[in-house]
């Protein structure tokens, strides 16, 4: 198994506070599903962050595609799509002028048969001329989906894409995200729900106060542990 993400000790203070991050290692497998779960402040967010460049590490490295994400970031964030946390759309913008704008961003030419296909997949190409404003919860989150794969990225984290969803919204995401995967796209999403990472994921990484506990495959973690023993041990 190759890795498409490598992280050597990365590191990440915020101003003159504790660290949020403390010398995390780990490689992600392409094609793999890896959730990181963990509590509120783990650190999750900021790891995910410093991947994607939106923030910059104390310390260590990260490669993505063999790229170092320092010194080759222009190579490096085209491999890389990211869903936020937060749903922050443009309102008046119709759908697809939101994912053309975002392909652009990542300096990626038009494609109009690619968009189609992935508002397609989506289920939102009859919205595509909706503006955002006017689209369900459910709708929005698939929009920034469609954003996030707007370049065709071979890696895709999602940050907490169920938090605050209902039942129903939270299985309609797990069956895209498993489409994605079965394309062939690295996923890594974060989530509070241990049964979510047990649903979806191939490998689980836990995270507590900026230090990755332990990542195993999902199986060997389920069947050392029990559910209600991690679940207990994390929170
Ligand atoms: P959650 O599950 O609540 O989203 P998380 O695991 O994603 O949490 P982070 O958001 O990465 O955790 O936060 C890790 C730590 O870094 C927390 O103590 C948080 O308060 C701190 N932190 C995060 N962003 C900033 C920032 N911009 N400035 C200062 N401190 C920050």
């Amino acid at each position: 198994m190759s890795a498409i993400i490598e992280i050597d000790h990365l590191s990440k203070r915020y101003g003159s506070g504790t660290a949020a991050l403390n010398g995390v290692s780990l490689k992600i497998n392409e094609g793999e599903i890896l959730a990181l779960l963990g509590p509120n402040g783990a650190g999750k967010t900021t790891m995910i962050s410093i991947i994607c460049g939106l923030v910059t590490p104390t310390g260590g490295t990260v490669r993505v595609g063999g790229h170092d994400i320092r010194t080759d970031w222009r190579a490096a964030r085209k491999l890389i799509g990211l869903v936020p946390q937060e749903i922050a759309l443009e309102p008046f913008e119709k759908v697809i002028d939101c994912v053309r704008f975002t392909r652009g961003l990542y300096g990626a030419g038009p494609d109009e048969a690619y968009i189609e296909k992935l508002l397609r997949s989506l289920a939102l190409w009859d919205k595509r001329d909706a503006r955002t404003r006017e689209l369900s919860g459910g709708m929005k989150r698939r929009v920034l989906i469609a954003k996030a794969l707007s370049h065709r990225p071979k890696v895709l984290f999602l940050d907490e894409p169920t938090a605050g969803v209902d039942v129903a919204l939270r299985r309609e995401m797990w069956s895209v995200v498993r489409d994605l995967s079965a394309d062939g796209v690295t996923i890594i999403l974060t989530t509070h729900y241990l049964e979510e990472a047990e649903d979806m994921a191939d490998r689980i990484g836990v995270i507590n106060r900026g230090e990755l506990l332990l990542v195993k495959p999902k199986a060997e973690l389920m069947g050392e542990f029990g559910k209600k023993h991690l679940t207990i041990d994390l929170y």
